[in-house]
């Protein structure tokens, strides 16, 4: 098998189509290579490596020695330097690369091929001994925490004191004698950290530094990284060693970052960063605060140092030549890095840029309408799950705000909670149901799992391609980054003389960057522009329904204005637990006798149908499907004592009575027990009562809707026809009543295995199937859906279930009922209407499940219509 695979100098072994084999840094590469893009040549250790290289225990097969001496021997013929030769040596980078991005999750290391004797080479060949051992410096300072793991504080500490010393305020202040000197104490360090002089073999640095490439593969960021994104261990990541080039190299040097179009707002604008006598890590680390890309951008902040565009006019036109031609051939918004070595470009990187989900939508539609996509790829192209961000409320514009400080805007959205200085206190409060919002000075990779568990994140340095930028967009997480304003330490923030201590309550924006002291209040977001003409294009797309799981009149109206095309789940017991209702509801489940029960549903019938006319009313002719009754009883029981003096008091049953029922009622296993139809088995009364006020309800109206009444928990045909009996009946004596008729279907719910499996007898007495899915999971897997969560993380997390089940339907158990229910259904009753109502509705990869079974809707909450509409055109494509 052939590892190694050559790039650079009209050379190009692989190209974009060998992401899978090379990494989506090495495939890109080897394109802009091929395209003829100015890239430093350099060569790719492939993914499947990463295994090998794990399989052997940390070690690598000798046939990729040869391999690997071949590439540098490709990279020595380009560049004209030989790696290791002391007058003019060859330098490379050793960088990771796997074929989804994960930025800053893995290891890099720059400058590699330094030591005591080539530093003086670079020296004399460069004619700049600063430049060299600026470069030699830096290079020890990432090996050693990169490939030896020692304490980089200690060498950050040391370049503190030098620069205290030399009273100098930045880096760049430092000269070559300060660097030598800091050299030696480096040195030193490495001595007495790791007890062995600091590697002088270039060959041994190399290979130590592919060895911690494939090694950060398995980091703990890395694995988070990977979890909260999907990514599958087994992939691996490629490794990719290039010659070095030098935007540290004086003022016609430099190094910056871009976007093709604005990442956070979606504008077809350069967007970007980049530093002058700078290295790439320094733009990124957010060490330094970068200046702007275009004379536009800089003009719009207020800026003064100069934009890349008026201080290096030339290659500053030649890169935005580049811009042009990468999102032409890649039809995408890129995220490049590039480096200026002596007023010459050098492009390093080229992906697909992380975008916001309000930016995506505005790109993919921008490029249709610009035609460089179709309206197919615009919907294909947006991540359903992220318009998420969209949906949900941002501050309220006429609210007062206590502005403390403001940063740059670098991840939008609205965010309030309680502060907190490190990832692990955001993870221990998000644990316990706090929002916090997690400030940093900057952040790292080894923050991530904070971030993920905060509402928002706020730093004080650092712009907007930091770390904490980058990645906070990829969540979606509100974030202020470069707040410099701030100081932070000892558990509080200071802006001026206003104090924030830990727990205080915050607010950031991260569409203004305002950062304000206590929470605003939040207005729901204007769903039109982009995110309306990329629904229009679902829309008319799709072939599925898309209804809602909604049972208040409020949320009927946030699912239609979302777009929901009816109820497909009114869970009825909700109405049930309002003040005004309960103590009829307890009144009804306490009675010793039919008589009693049905003087409490008598006082519930006219609460219910209010209820029904609400959201009949609201739903507008649009498809309702009601469900009766379906907790277990003891729900609604009252547990404290005044509830049950209360209670006495309305019944004039004594509380001892009371207790002694509500204690019968008690059941070991009550999701299993007795809930569901056995409720309207036992109690036909409280169906009927139901029925009925969902036939007064849509008889009271004008434009009357086609109720679908929907029996729970359903087992056998014979509950079905039971219940269906219950139903007719009350229909038929409402009918008689009013003199009025409405049509109306009565169909079940497919939640238990037996009822999938008998779904063709159960077709014969029900018009229509909602799979409810939650249910579903929980009885085909035998595992509570209340309980779950203590150990469906370790399933996940070895790899029992790829997803957590209740949440992404388990397509091979849950789904083959599904699918085998639907064809038997179907069987029975050509036009049944089949649809689902669990949570999976609002699902993504569930959603792409229910068109492939060929289900007629799916029904999700009401903020997660958007997201199902545009799941169901995605799979329709
Ligand atoms: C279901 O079980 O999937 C369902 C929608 O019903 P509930 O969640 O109310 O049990
Ligand atoms: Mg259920």
């Amino acid at each position: 098998t052939q590892y190694v695979y050559r790039f650079g100098g009209g050379v190009s072994d692989g190209g974009r189509g060998d992401r899978n084999l090379l990494g989506g840094k090495g495939a890109n590469l080897d394109e802009m290579a091929s395209i003829g893009l100015p890239v430093p040549p350099g060569f790719t250790i492939s993914t499947p490596m990463c295994a090998v290289y794990y399989d052997e225990g940390g070690k690598f097969p000798d046939s990729l020695k040869a391999e690997v001496a071949n590439g540098i021997a490709h990279i020595e013929q380009i560049t004209g330097k030989r790696f290791g030769d002391a007058a003019d040596p060859l330098l490379v980078s050793v960088r990771s690369g796997a074929r989804a991005s994960m930025p800053g999750m893995m290891d890099t290391v720059l400058n590699l091929g330094l030591n005591d004797a080539t530093v003086e080479g670079l020296a004399t060949v460069s004619g700049d001994a600063r430049f060299a051992w600026d470069s030699y410096r830096r290079f020890i300072q990432m090996y050693s925490d990169v490939v030896l793991e020692l304490d980089h504080s200690r060498f950050e500490e040391a370049l503190e004191i030098a620069k205290e010393d030399n009273g100098y305020y930045l880096d760049t202040d430092l000269t070559a004698d300060d660097w030598r000197k800091l050299v030696d104490e480096y040195k030193a360090l490495v001595q007495e950290l790791w007890g062995k002089p600091f590697p002088q073999d270039v060959h041994d640095q190399l290979w130590g530094a592919i060895g911690a490439v494939f090694g950060s593969w398995q980091s703990e960021r890395a694995k988070v990284y990977r979890r909260l994104n999907d990514i599958p261990a087994s992939w691996g990541t490629a490794v990719n060693v290039q010659a070095m080039v030098f935007g540290n190299m004086g003022d016609t040097s430099a190094t910056g970052v871009a976007f093709t179009r604005d990442p956070s707002k979606g504008d077809n604008a350069y967007y970007g960063e980049f530093l002058i006598n700078a290295q790439g890590e320094d733009v990124v680390a957010g060490i330094r605060t970068p200046q702007y890309l275009t004379k536009a951008a800089r003009e719009a902040a207020g800026a003064k140092p100069a934009s890349m565009e008026e201080a290096m006019p030339e290659v500053y036109g030649e890169l935005a030549n580049v811009f042009d031609l990468l999102e032409r051939h890649y039809r995408d918004m890129q995220d490049i890095e590039f480096t200026v070595q002596q007023g010459k470009l050098w492009m390093l990187q080229t992906r697909s840029g992380k975008r916001t989900a309000k930016a995506a939508l505005k790109i993919a539609v921008d490029m249709a309408n610009e035609g460089l996509i179709t309206r197919e790829e615009a919907i294909a192209r947006i991540d359903p799950a992220a318009l998420d961000q969209l949906l949900h409320p941002t501050l309220d514009p006429k609210a007062p705000r206590d502005v403390l400080t403001k940063g740059l805007p670098a991840s939008p959205g609205a965010a309030s909670g309680k502060v907190v200085f490190t990832a692990d206190a955001a993870e221990t409060a998000a644990k316990d149901g706090q929002d916090v919002i997690l400030v940093r000075v900057e952040t790292s990779p080894e923050d991530i799992h904070g971030m993920h568990a905060a509402k928002g994140i706020l730093t004080a340095r650092g712009g907007m391609t930091s770390h904490a930028a980058v990645v906070a967009r990829g969540m979606g997480r509100p974030c202020v980054s470069g707040a410099g304003a701030l100081s932070i330490g000892n558990g509080v923030m200071r802006v001026g003389d206003r104090e924030v201590k830990e727990g205080d309550i915050l607010t950031i924006d991260g569409s203004t960057g305002e950062v304000m002291a206590g929470a605003v209040p939040t207005v729901q977001p204007e769903l039109s522009g982009d995110f309306g003409t990329l629904m229009e294009w679902a829309d008319g797309i799709r072939r599925m329904k898309v209804r809602t799981n909604a049972e208040t009149p409020l949320d009927c109206r946030t699912a239609r204005d979302f777009g929901a095309e009816g109820i497909g789940l009114c869970r009825t017991e909700h109405m049930f637990f309002e003040a005004s209702r309960i103590t009829s509801v307890r009144q009804m489940i306490l009675a010793s006798d039919e008589a009693g029960r049905r003087a409490a549903l008598e006082k519930l019938l006219p609460e219910q149908r209010s209820d029904f006319v609400e959201i009949f009313e609201t739903m507008a002719g649009l498809p309702c499907t009601i469900r009766l009754l379906d907790p277990p009883l003891h729900e609604f029981l009252p547990h404290a004592d005044a509830e049950f003096e209360d209670l006495a008091t309305a019944t004039g049953i004594d509380i001892d009575t009371l207790k002694r029922r509500a204690a019968e009622l008690h059941e070991f296993n009550p999701m299993l027990g007795h809930r569901g139809c056995r409720l309207g088995v036992t109690y036909p009364e409280i169906y009927e009562m139901q029925a009925r006020a969902i036939f007064e309800a849509a008889v009271s109206l004008e434009a009357a809707p086609v109720p679908e009444i929907m029996i729970p928990l359903v087992a056998t045909k014979r509950e079905l026809e039971l219940m269906k009996a219950v139903v007719d009946k009350a229909a038929e004596a409402v009918f008689a009543e009013t003199g009025k008729r409405v049509d109306y279907l009565v169909g079940t719910m497919i939640e238990l295995p037996r009822a999938a499996l008998r779904a063709g007898e159960i077709a014969e007495a029900g018009q229509f199937f909602s799979f409810g899915t939650n249910d579903l999971t929980q009885t085909t897997l035998g595992v509570s859906r209340d309980d779950a969560a203590r150990f469906l993380t370790d399933y996940v997390e070895q790899g029992i279930y790829a997803k957590d089940p209740f949440v992404s339907l388990d397509v091979e158990g849950v789904g083959e009922l599904v699918k085998l229910a639907a064809e038997r259904g179907r069987a029975t009753r050509g036009d049944i209407k089949l649809g689902i109502c669990g949570e999976h509705g609002g699902d993504p990869a569930s959603i792409a499940f229910c068109e492939a079974v060929g289900l007629d809707y799916v029904s999700a909450s009401p903020y997660r219509v958007p997201i199902a509409r545009l799941a169901a055109a995605q799979a329709a494509l």
